[in-house]
C-alpha cells in the first residue's frame, strides 16, 4: 500500500478564499476530501521547508537547519492559500 500525504480540502487546489470549494460550491474544512481532490501545485512541485507548515514555527524539528531547498521527515503541508 502506498504511503501518501493526507488528501484534505486544506491542500486541495479547488479550495478558494473563505474555505469554499469551487467544485461543490459549499464551505468545507480540513476534515473533508472527495474524489475531485487536486493537490495544490505548490505542494506537489516544491515540497521543502518553505512549504512546510512547521517552518519558522515552534514545532519545526530542525529550526537551526530549516531553509529553502531542504526538508525532513516532519514536513507537513501548509494550509492552502486562496
Ligand atoms: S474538490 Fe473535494 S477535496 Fe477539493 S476542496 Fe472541494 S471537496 Fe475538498
Ligand atoms: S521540513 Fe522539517 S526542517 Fe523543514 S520546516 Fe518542516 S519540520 Fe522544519
Amino acid at each position: 500500500m502506498a504511503i501518501r500525504l493526507g488528501n484534505s480540502c486544506l491542500n486541495c487546489d479547488n479550495l478558494i478564499e473563505g474555505d469554499y470549494c469551487k467544485v461543490h460550491e459549499i464551505n468545507v474544512s480540513e476534515r473533508h476530501t472527495c474524489d475531485s481532490f487536486e493537490m495544490k501545485a505548490v505542494l506537489k512541485d516544491n515540497p521543502d521547508c518553505t512549504t512546510c507548515s512547521r517552518y519558522e514555527g515552534p514545532t519545526c524539528a530542525h529550526p537551526q537547519k530549516a531553509s529553502p531547498g531542504m526538508m525532513c521527515s516532519h514536513w507537513a503541508p501548509q494550509r492552502a492559500q486562496a
